[in-house]
């Protein structure tokens, strides 16, 4: 990251206790701050940073989601696995097969939680949801004048 500093101090630091989301406040009170980041390159890139962590965050922990979903499917469908726990390992089929269920079936859980506390403590929902209504908005701009009319009825 390029060392730059921001050039508004007291700005900053409100910014930056925020973790650079301006989501939660009143549109009026955002147009300073989002002057600032127009100004301030600091500051902008440290509000894309944080937005892509959030967003890299949201996207492992719902990779982890299907991950142990995955898992669960391939214990209830693979049976060499109780083959080789049994011969290999020397462990009872039952308990290994009930032992990889109930490790998967936490796995579920937790990485669902953590998608949830993802979800409640980012601005990943409003952030998403703002790109998916700029792109909404940039396609309806180029769309031929035929259809632009049909879709305004
Ligand atoms: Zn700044």
């Amino acid at each position: 990251m390029a060392r730059t500093r921001c050039n508004d101090h007291v700005v900053g630091a409100i910014l930056a206790s925020w973790r650079y989301d301006i989501s939660g406040i009143s549109p009026e009170m955002r147009k300073d701050y989002e002057q600032h980041f127009a100004d301030c390159a600091h500051c902008r890139s440290r509000l894309k940073f944080h937005r892509s962590l959030d967003v890299s965050l949201a996207v492992l922990t719902s990779l982890a989601v299907i991950f142990f979903l995955f898992a669960l499917a391939v214990l209830k469908h693979i049976k060499p696995l109780e083959h080789m726990a049994f011969n290999v390992l020397g462990l009872d089929i039952v308990s290994m097969y009930q032992m990889l269920v109930s490790a998967a079936i936490a796995g579920v859980c937790f990485s669902f939680i953590a998608f949830l506390l993802v979800l409640t403590a980012t601005p990943v929902p409003t952030y998403l949801s703002g790109i998916a209504a700029e792109r909404a908005k940039s396609i309806e701009e180029h769309l031929p004048a035929a259809i632009r009319s049909l879709r305004s009825r």
